[in-house]
C-alpha cells in the first residue's frame, strides 16, 4: 500500500525549498515554531504571485513592519505604495483591514483555530487553512492550484475543474498527515511547484512515482482537464499624464472599490468599450502613438496616454500634485508604470 503522506514527508525532509517566512523541517522538529504574522503575509502575497516575485515583497513588509501591529499602525498610503507591483491590489486593503482586526479583535495574536481565521477580512478557505496547518500544526487541507494538479494526477482523476475541486479537496483530505500537518501542506505545495509541474511532470525523481495512478497510465499530462474558459474581452480607456510648469506630476488616488482601488494613479477615463474623454484639467493634450496594454484577472485593458504641460496656477477637477522629488514611480501599479515609461520621454522639464 503506498502512503502519500509519509512519502511525501519523507521528501520533503531533504529537499524543503528554504524560504524567509519558513522553518525547515529540521528546525520544526527541534521544536522552532513558525512566525504566525509571516506566514499570513506570505501566504496573502503568494496567492496568484510565484515564489521568486514574493520574496523581495516579503522581506521588505517584514522590515518596515515587523509586527502585526506595526503593520496595523502604518498609514495606507505607505503600505499601498510597498504594494506596488505586485497586483492584485485588494489584497493589499484587505491585508490592513486584517491586520487592524487582529490587533483589536484578537490583541495583536493570530488566532489558530481555522474557523476563526475564516472570519478575518481577506482570509477565504484556502489562507485560513494554510495559515492554521502551517503556522500552528493544525490539521487542515490546502487546495491550491499545485494541489489540485497533484491530487488529479495522483488519482488519474478527469474530471474537469473547476467542478472537481470538491472531489480533489475530498482526496486531498484522506492524504493530510496528523502528524506533521504543517510539514506536510509545504511539502504537496511544493512537490506542485516543482516537481509535478503543468507542462512537463518530473515523474523519474517524483517521490510519489509508486503511488502515481496517471504516471501508471500514461496520462500524467493532460491532466488536471480544466473547462475552457471564455476569451476575455478587451476594454480600452484614456490615461492623463500630465505635469505642472514647476515639474510636479498630476496623480490621483484611485477609490477604495474596484480595480486598483486605493492605489495612486494617473486619472483615467471609465475602463469599457468606447469611454469618453475625462480630461482632468484644460489643457492642449496630446496622444502617445503607443498605448499602456495589461491584463488583469478578467479581461485585457488598452490604455491610450495623453500628456500634457500645465500651467503654475492650474485647477485641476480631479487628483492633486506630487512634486517631482515626491513622485516615485515604483509606487504606481504596473499599469499606470507603463503609462509613466511611455509618457516620460515627452514630459522632460523643458
Ligand atoms: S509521478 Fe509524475 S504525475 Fe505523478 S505525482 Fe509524481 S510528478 Fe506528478
Amino acid at each position: 500500500m503506498c502512503d502519500v503522506s509519509e512519502a511525501l514527508l519523507d521528501w520533503y525532509d531533504i529537499h524543503a525549498r528554504s524560504m524567509p517566512w519558513r522553518v525547515m523541517p529540521a528546525d520544526r522538529k527541534a521544536g522552532v515554531r513558525p512566525n504566525p504574522y509571516a506566514v499570513w503575509l506570505s501566504e496573502v502575497m503568494l496567492q496568484q504571485t510565484t515564489v521568486a516575485a514574493v520574496r523581495a515583497y516579503h522581506s521588505k513588509f517584514m522590515t518596515l513592519w515587523p509586527t502585526v501591529s506595526d503593520l496595523a499602525a502604518a498609514e495606507d498610503a505607505e503600505v499601498m505604495a510597498a504594494w506596488a507591483g505586485l497586483g492584485y491590489y485588494a489584497r493589499a486593503r484587505n491585508l490592513l483591514k486584517c491586520a487592524r482586526a487582529v490587533v483589536a479583535d484578537h490583541g495583536g495574536r493570530f488566532p489558530q483555530d481555522h474557523d476563526a481565521l475564516l472570519k478575518l477580512p481577506g482570509i477565504g478557505p484556502y489562507t485560513a487553512a494554510a495559515v492554521s496547518a502551517i503556522a500552528f500544526d493544525a490539521p487542515s487541507t490546502v487546495l491550491d492550484g499545485n494541489v489540485e494538479r497533484v491530487m488529479a494526477r495522483l488519482h488519474d482523476d478527469h474530471t474537469p475543474l473547476p467542478a472537481a475541486k470538491p472531489v480533489f479537496m475530498d482526496y486531498a483530505r484522506r492524504h493530510t498527515s496528523h502528524s506533521r500537518p504543517g510539514d506536510y501542506a509545504q511539502a504537496v505545495m511544493d512537490l506542485g511547484a516543482t516537481i509535478c509541474t503543468q507542462k512537463s511532470p518530473a515523474c523519474g525523481i517524483c517521490p510519489l512515482r509508486p503511488c502515481c495512478a496517471a504516471q501508471a497510465a500514461g496520462t500524467q499530462a493532460d491532466l488536471p482537464k480544466k473547462t475552457p474558459k471564455k476569451p476575455k474581452p478587451t476594454r480600452h480607456g484614456i490615461a492623463y499624464v500630465a505635469r505642472r510648469a514647476d515639474g510636479a506630476w498630476l496623480l490621483e488616488t484611485r477609490p477604495d472599490t474596484g480595480l486598483l482601488g486605493g492605489m495612486l494613479g494617473w486619472p483615467t477615463t471609465e475602463w469599457g468599450d468606447d469611454p469618453a474623454p475625462a480630461e482632468p484639467a484644460p489643457a492642449q493634450w496630446q496622444t502617445l502613438n503607443d498605448a499602456a496594454r495589461h491584463t488583469f484577472t478578467h479581461f485585457h485593458l488598452i490604455l491610450q496616454v495623453r500628456t500634457a504641460w500645465l500651467a503654475q496656477d492650474a485647477r485641476p477637477s480631479r487628483g492633486r500634485f506630487i512634486t517631482a522629488e515626491a513622485f516615485n514611480p515604483s509606487a504606481l501599479p504596473t499599469v499606470m508604470q507603463k503609462a509613466y515609461t511611455l509618457a516620460a520621454a515627452t514630459l522632460r522639464p523643458l
